[in-house]
């Protein structure tokens, strides 16, 4: 991904600037990642919540149920297909203006491969590196989300930590991809207001610098 001017940006394809939000199943991403939505000049994408909207009788939504049930990613190259339609659309009904909104990308990418794929797409200011030191907290926590939210890949203790193997695997490895100096360190391991006010420490000034508009 780049850090500087991306290619296609100069070539006049999109160019998102965007923080990650990164971190293992159950720390909390999904709770943060509404909270920072309602910001104005946010515009917040879970991968997650994306797949999810898809319409479970289409090819896609399939392949989306085949690999999350069993807690797998769904391949990369459609992943990051079925994303860039997504943004595309969201820029087309007016949801999420590049030159005004700072992106939050939560879920994607979800390994180095497609850490490259939307490198021409994306320039990432920040990668926000949540943590919970108790891997049994996150899981607590995922049990008890899945009685309420009727999520395919939580009831199941084993598909569970099948996830979690896949993160420490897969994910966890992008931040050592990224420079370390836009790597942000979050203690996840607290109320939700302090995690929420750990992250705005790290993007409210790179919304303030990026894309507050010049006061006339
Ligand atoms: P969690 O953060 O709790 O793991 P998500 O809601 O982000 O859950 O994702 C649920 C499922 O959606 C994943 O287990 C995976 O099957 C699929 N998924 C989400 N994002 C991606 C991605 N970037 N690449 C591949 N699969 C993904």
């Amino acid at each position: 991904m780049t850090t500087d001017k991306s290619p296609l940006h100069e070539a006049g394809g999109p160019c998102y600037r965007a923080v990650m939000l990164v971190g293992p199943p159950g720390v909390g991403k999904g709770t943060q990642g509404k909270m920072l939505a309602q910001i104005p000049g946010i515009f917040h994408v879970s991968s997650g919540d994306m797949f999810r909207e898809l319409d479970i009788n289409s090819k896609c939504g399939q392949i989306f149920q085949e690999y999350a049930s069993i807690g797998k990613l769904v391949p990369d190259h459609i992943t990051v297909k079925i994303w860039q339609d997504y943004m595309a659309a969201k820029v087309r009904e007016q949801a999420y203006a590049p030159e005004r909104d700072l992106l939050i990308l939560d879920g994607i990418p979800r390994n180095i491969a497609q850490a490259s794929l939307i490198a021409p797409y994306v320039k990432v200011f920040k990668v926000i590196y949540m943590v919970c030191a108790d891997r049994e907290v996150m899981f607590k926590r995922i049990r008890g989300r899945s009685l309420k939210e009727n999520r395919i890949d939580d009831s199941e203790e084993v598909v569970v930590r099948y996830r979690w193997d896949v993160y420490k695997r897969e994910t966890e490895p992008l931040i050592d991809h990224y420079p370390q100096d836009l790597i942000r360190l979050i203690d996840a391991d607290t109320i939700a207001a302090d995690v929420l006010q750990q992250i705005l420490s790290a993007i409210v000034p790179i919304q303030k610098k990026h894309f507050m508009a010049p006061l006339m």
